[in-house]
């Protein structure tokens, strides 16, 4: 079976479209939350994954766009987009985002937003971190989002591993534990500004991360016009 694995699409459509093309046909689609919030385009995004049967898990920005959580503790822009996302859900949107569950099974893997200790808000970035995640993991692997950094931490043991994605770069899966992010679609955090994502071949055992480039300056004039802050939008070309 081959699965895309995307995450942190952040109602960026023309990212995910990018990322839905590149990655072709796949017989599932699942997704570690952060849907909507930032950008411009909440409701076409999560009618676009619904569409495609994407299945998956709830992110942070997800929760604060249906009243699920306090606003409060994001951020001065990233709390003007959920705003202005809230005001923006239609009735489907809104069911689509509150039925997501805050941790998924499915196979051999776990799907949270953040970590397994604190699916909403931990950043899984470290080797410290990793391990706390991988000693809850009750599936051989797990897949995150959250940081928006394509990454993976391996449990050898004694240690952490950890695996930083270049283009293309494939994990074989084995009997070591591991937590995998495929990285941000829709805002992307390593200083490159392509969409991330990855794909999870479940005979080959293996996940590969991939980046595809997608027309960044459409989304920031969709943002422009609606008003989002001017931040949000700038740091889509840096990929920051
Ligand atoms: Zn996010």
């Amino acid at each position: 079976m081959r699965v895309a694995l995307i995450s942190d699409v952040h109602a960026n459509l023309p990212a995910l479209e990018a990322v839905l093309e590149a990655l072709g046909t796949c017989d599932a689609l699942w997704h570690m939350g952060d849907v909507v919030g930032y950008g411009p385009h909440p409701v076409e995004v999560v009618e676009r994954l619904a569409a495609a049967g994407a299945v998956g898990v709830r992110g942070n920005h997800d929760a604060a766009a249906v009243g699920a959580i306090d606003t409060e503790w994001f951020n001065e822009d990233a709390r003007r987009a959920i705003e202005w996302t809230a005001g923006r859900l239609e009735p489907a949107t809104r069911h689509w985002l509150e039925a997501l569950p805050e941790t998924l099974r499915l196979g051999d893997f776990t799907l949270v937003h953040g970590s397994l200790r604190d699916p909403t808000w931990e950043y899984v970035v470290s080797a410290s971190s990793a391990r706390e995640s991988l000693a809850r993991l009750e599936t051989p692997y797990g897949l995150i989002g959250h940081s928006h950094l394509p990454c993976a931490f391996r449990d050898d043991g004694d240690r952490v591993i950890t695996l930083v994605a270049e283009d293309s770069t494939e994990i074989g899966l084995d009997e070591r534990r591991l937590l995998f992010n495929p990285g941000g679609v829709g805002q992307p955090r390593d200083g490159d500004p392509r969409a991330a994502g990855a794909i999870l071949d479940t005979e080959a055992a293996t996940v590969r991360w991939f980046r595809v480039p997608y027309p960044i300056e459409q989304t920031q004039a969709a943002m422009r016009e609606v008003g989002l802050p001017r931040r949000l939008i700038e740091r889509l070309s840096y990929g920051l």
